[in-house]
C-alpha cells in the first residue's frame, strides 16, 4: 500500500463531503432552518436535552439522530410528536454530509424552524466532518468527569456552547467544576457556557435564551 497514495483519497474524501454539506446548508437556508449539530460521548444526554427543548420551545423542530444501530432515540423523539429520521451509520463513528442528504429528503422542509442533528457519541471524529450545519454544539455531563477537555480537546474548539448536563449529581461525584470551566475557557474563550440537568430541568431557562438567540442571529443575517 503506498501511504502518500491513502492521504489524497482522505483528502478527496472530505473535499467531497464538504460540498455536499455547503450543498446540505443552501437547502436549509433556502427553508429558513437553523441546523445544530449536536456532539457528545454516548449517554451525555443529547437526546433528552432534544427532547426537553421540543417540550420548552413554540418553534417547529425536526431532528435527525445518528447513532451506529437501532431506532430507540429516534422513537423517544417521535413520542415528542416531531418530524424525526433516525440514521443508521452502520458501524462508522461519525455522521457525514450525504448521511444528512438523505435525511432532509425525508423531512417536511417547509415546515421547520429549527433542524438538530444529533451525531453518534463520539468525542473524536464527528467534529471533522461538515454536514451543512449553521452551529455546533457539545452536550458535556458530569459523570464522565471534568478531564474530558484535557483528554479531547479538539471538539471543545470548534462548539459555539458547551452544555455541561447532569448537574444535580455535582453533590455526588468528585466533578470539579472550576476547573472545568476554566478548561473550557482556555480552549474556547468564546463558547458559552451553559450548566443544567435534564433530569430536574435547573438551568434549562439558560439554554433555552443561548437557542433562541441563535435564531434571532440566522434571521438577522
Ligand atoms: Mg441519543
Ligand atoms: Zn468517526
Amino acid at each position: 500500500m503506498n501511504p502518500v497514495r491513502r492521504v489524497i483519497v482522505a483528502e478527496q474524501v472530505l473535499q467531497a463531503n464538504d460540498q455536499i454539506a455547503v450543498q446540505n446548508q443552501a437547502l436549509l437556508d433556502h427553508y429558513g432552518i437553523l441546523a445544530i449539530n449536536i456532539m457528545a460521548s454516548p449517554g451525555a444526554g443529547k437526546t433528552s436535552l432534544i427532547e426537553r427543548t421540543i417540550q420548552a420551545l413554540p418553534q417547529r423542530i425536526g431532528v435527525i439522530e445518528g447513532d451506529v444501530a437501532s431506532q430507540i432515540d429516534a422513537d423517544r423523539v417521535a413520542k415528542a410528536g416531531v418530524p424525526v429520521v433516525q440514521i443508521n451509520t452502520g458501524g462508522e463513528c461519525h455522521l457525514e454530509a450525504g448521511m444528512v442528504r438523505a435525511a432532509l429528503e425525508q423531512l417536511p422542509l417547509a415546515e421547520l424552524d429549527l433542524l438538530f442533528i444529533e451525531n453518534v457519541g463520539n468525542l473524536i471524529c464527528p467534529a471533522g466532518f461538515k454536514l451543512g450545519q449553521h452551529t455546533d454544539i457539545l452536550v458535556a455531563s458530569v459523570p464522565e468527569g471534568d478531564d474530558k477537555p484535557l483528554k479531547y480537546p479538539g471538539v471543545f474548539t470548534v462548539v459555539s456552547a458547551v452544555v455541561l448536563n447532569k448537574v444535580d449529581l455535582l453533590p455526588h461525584l468528585d466533578f470539579d467544576l472550576a476547573a472545568y470551566r476554566q478548561y473550557v475557557a482556555g480552549l474556547n474563550p468564546q463558547a458559552r457556557f451553559i450548566e443544567l440537568s435534564c433530569k430536574t430541568g435547573q438551568g434549562l431557562d439558560q439554554w433555552l435564551d443561548w437557542l433562541t438567540t441563535q435564531r434571532q442571529l440566522v434571521r438577522r443575517s
